[in-house]
Formats: structure tokens, C-alpha cells, sequence
């Protein structure tokens, strides 16, 4: 079985098993380096717990608003229900990004399984 030709991080060969319809494993593979990128950019910033903390701090300072008088009550309902709809989208969003990071996972494993020459359940 081939070898990937690619060198890690530490100066050592690569060990990964390839076959034959690739030179590289995925982590060396040059054509899919931005796919790496990606990747990894996707897991560095988190949107959703950005978003997470901009919502609680709206909602402090509308509950503030109202407490003070500043805010009429009317205003800080129909804005806590439209914070509350925007809640449940960040929340769905995370889900989707959360599944697509597991299948990409789930791929690579496979993917890696294959080379190996061994399947899931055989
Ligand atoms: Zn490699």
C-alpha cells in the first residue's frame, strides 16, 4: 500500500496509508488545503456564542430599561419576544454547523477506515 509522501508538523514522514486514487492523506493533501482552512476557521470563531452573549445583554439592559422607566413596557415585550425568535435561530444555526462538522468527521474517518483497507462491520 502507498504512503502518503507529505511531512508533519515535527519533520517525520507521513505514515498514512493511501490508495490509489490519492498521492496525499487529507491533512497534506495540497488541493484541499482550503477545505483544511475552512475547517479550522469554522471551529476557531464561534458566531453562535458571540451572538449568544449580544441577545443576554440586549435583554439586560431592556429588563433595566423597564425597571428605570426608560423603556415602555409595550416596547420591551414585543423586543423580548423578537430577541426570543432570534435565540432560536442562532440556536438552530449552531445545530446545522454542529452536524456538518460531525459528518465532515464522520467522512474522514470513513475515508481513513477505506485506506486501511478495512470497512465499518466487516
Ligand atoms: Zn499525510
Amino acid at each position: 500500500m502507498p504512503v502518503c509522501p507529505g511531512i508533519k508538523r515535527d519533520g517525520g514522514r507521513c505514515t498514512v496509508v493511501v490508495d490509489g486514487s490519492q498521492e496525499y492523506c487529507y491533512q497534506h493533501d495540497p488541493d484541499r488545503s482550503e477545505e483544511r482552512r475552512r475547517a479550522a476557521s469554522r471551529a476557531g470563531k464561534s458566531k453562535p456564542s458571540r451572538e449568544l452573549a449580544g441577545i443576554k445583554r440586549q435583554l439586560q439592559e431592556l429588563t433595566d430599561g423597564v425597571l428605570a422607566d426608560e423603556v415602555e413596557r409595550a416596547n420591551a415585550a414585543v423586543c423580548g419576544q423578537l430577541l426570543n425568535v432570534k435565540l432560536r435561530a442562532v440556536e438552530v444555526e449552531r445545530k446545522v454547523k454542529e452536524t456538518e462538522e460531525l459528518e465532515e468527521r464522520i467522512e474522514q474517518l470513513e475515508q481513513a477506515q477505506e485506506r486501511g483497507g478495512k470497512r465499518w462491520g466487516a
